[in-house]
């Protein structure tokens, strides 16, 4: 595995010339030392002076603060990834609290939304129906050549905004810039990736700008097709690489999930991430409240690929933790836009069927919650406001320390504020969101929520996968990842209320998830190297740092 300079093949193309300031991978800006302005053949090309990184950084950060909204921000940074690769991720790793907002939810919700009209520069391979069977041949085209890890969309379920078609392509982009700035994997190893099969968002295909195909989703064997196609172009262009299937609708998701899971190196992070890192969080509640995981009842709002994907791995917690099948799902029940899903109900989809208990069916989720008595509640519907007054004071009313977890993104459709979370148990809810709230102060004490990003797992997921190169992605990876991220969380961010480690801890959660990981795919027979000696040292060394070249 090429470890941290992986940018060779540029530079052998371009020996000398403009193209050292034009291609990001390479730029260093005002950074060009003397010697490489003259051995590159670019002196004059740059304003005289030669800064250091910290310089540029100091410049990027005046800038950045001069913008006055989320957009703008996103935009300017999106814009330096696209002129300084190393400065862009400086400047976001140094500041990745506060950046992390704008280049991820809830602000990347809107740069979808706003998609095609802030448009500057294409990042990432776009494929359509109009090119199949040419694939292989558009993969190709890619100008790095050791891909390992390629996060795709469709485009139909972006965030909790719904079908925004070719305008996805935010998300598979923002989530790669995620891998580089939480888990160092290094950016040319990265690829995002946009199969547009239409749209039924009818207000983009009457936007005159829309640049996406214009024409309703393509549906059934035609669209499995397509996914097939592409699979079959990775392994041929970039064997074994890591896919994370991201934003698919979920009569699509959990097909492509069953249909490709042991067959390539695939996870789908809506799925599988968002039930790590909220298990996670289940876990840090738990450490407050001192009970245990079996012990809890949670009543999921939304029965989606969130909400059945927590379920599932919380299923496979209790049962590693010796519960029966049965006795773990019956821990867990779900109420989604029909109502309560119960054996009564008709025509459920398969992913629910597992939850639908014999039990009396309710329509309403207040109602549902008092007749549960869950200990916990977990908002995955993208419905906003859900969780309302009459709700959270029944959980307060039979739980000492309710779990009220509000996970639809982007902040909008939230299903409770933290506000209304905390001012409504009386301050005794143990809350987190999806997308980040500022603390709540209280009758004089501050409580500071937890975002259950899934920023803390995939990254070093992802890390830990293509380091061991495992040939399959298990749900036991991510229980241990879960698991890794809880123990991470120190007594006094429980204190403070918080049950996720701080985002600035991010690099070293993400290098002892994918230990932990990779822990697993060796007891489980999937990783294809030899098992280093030391697996925290092995996977350190590979994480990059954004640091400049130096020519010669
Ligand atoms: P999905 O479309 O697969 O599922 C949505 C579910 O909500 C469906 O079961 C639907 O029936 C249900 N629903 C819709 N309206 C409802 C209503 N009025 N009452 C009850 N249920 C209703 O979507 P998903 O992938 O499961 O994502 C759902 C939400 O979770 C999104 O907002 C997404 O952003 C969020 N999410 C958050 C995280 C995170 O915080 N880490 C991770 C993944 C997804």
């Amino acid at each position: 595995m090429p470890d941290k300079m992986v940018s060779g093949a540029h530079v052998a193309e371009f020996s000398r010339g403009i193209h050292y300031l034009h291609d990001p991978a390479l730029n260093k800006g005002t950074a060009f030392t003397e010697a490489e302005r003259d051995a590159l053949g670019i002196r004059g090309l740059v304003p005289p002076g030669i800064q250091t990184l910290e310089e540029q950084v100091m410049r990027v950060m005046g800038n950045y603060n001069r913008k006055t909204s989320d957009l703008e921000k996103y935009i300017f940074l999106v814009a330096l990834q696209d002129r300084n690769q190393t400065l862009f991720y400086r400047v976001l790793m140094d500041h990745l609290e506060e950046m992390m907002p704008i280049i991820y939810t809830p602000t990347v919700g809107l740069a979808c939304q706003e998609y095609v009209h802030i448009y500057r520069r294409p990042r990432g391979i776009f494929i359509t129906d109009k090119n199949k069977g040419r694939f292989s041949e558009i993969l190709r085209n890619w100008p790095d050549r050791d891909v390992r890890i390629i996060v795709i969309t469709d485009g139909e379920r972006i965030l909790g905004l719904g079908d925004l078609g070719v305008a996805g392509m935010g998300i598979p982009t923002g989530k790669l810039s995620l891998y580089t700035a939480c888990a160092g994997l290094h950016p040319a190893l990265c690829l995002p990736v946009t199969i547009d099969v239409g749209t039924n968002n009818v207000d983009l295909l009457h936007d005159p700008l829309y640049f996406g195909i214009r024409h309703p989703r393509i549906r059934g064997e035609a669209y499995d097709d397509l996914i097939e196609e592409f699979v079959e172009a990775v392994q041929e262009n970039f064997p074994g690489a890591l896919i994370q299937f991201e934003d698919f609708g979920n009569m699509n998701a959990f097909r492509l999930l069953n249909k490709y899971r042991n067959r390539v190196c695939t996870f789908n992070d809506d799925i599988q991430g968002t039930a790590s890192v909220a298990l996670a969080g289940l876990y840090g509640a738990l450490r407050i409240t001192g009970k245990k995981l079996i012990d809890q009842k949670i009543l999921f709002l939304g029965a989606g690929e969130a909400g059945t994907g927590i379920g599932d791995l919380i299923v496979t917690a209790m049962i590693h933790e010796g519960l029966s099948e049965a006795e773990a799902r019956q821990r867990c029940w779900f109420l989604d836009s029909e109502g309560l899903v119960v054996k009564s109900r008709e025509k459920l989809s398969g992913h629910k069927l597992p939850y639908a208990h014999d039990y009396e069916y309710h329509p309403h989720f207040l109602d549902a919650v008092k007749a549960l008595r869950p200990t916990a509640i977990i908002g995955v519907s993208g419905q906003p406001g859900k969780f309302t007054r009459p709700v959270l004071m029944a959980m307060a009313e039979f739980n000492e320390r309710p779990i009220v977890f509000a996970l639809s993104n982007p902040t909008s459709r939230s299903e409770c504020t933290a506000k209304e979370a905390y001012v409504w148990t009386g301050g005794r809810a143990i809350f987190a969101s999806g997308s980040p709230f500022e603390p709540v102060t209280l009758e004089g004490k501050t409580y500071e929520p937890g975002q259950g990003n899934n920023a803390y797992i995939f990254p070093g997921m992802g890390l830990g996968i293509i380091s061991c190169k495992a040939r399959h992605v298990t749900n036991e990876m991510f229980l241990a990842a879960a698991k890794t991220l809880a123990a991470d969380v120190s007594k006094n961010d429980l204190e403070r209320g918080s049950i996720y480690p701080p985002l600035k801890q991010i690099r070293e959660v993400s290098a002892k998830i994918a230990v932990a990981a990779t822990e697993i795919a060796f007891d489980q027979g999937l990783a294809a190297i030899v098992k280093p000696a030391d697996l925290p040292e092995f996977i350190r060394a590979r994480m990059y740092e954004p640091v400049y070249p130096v020519y010669e």
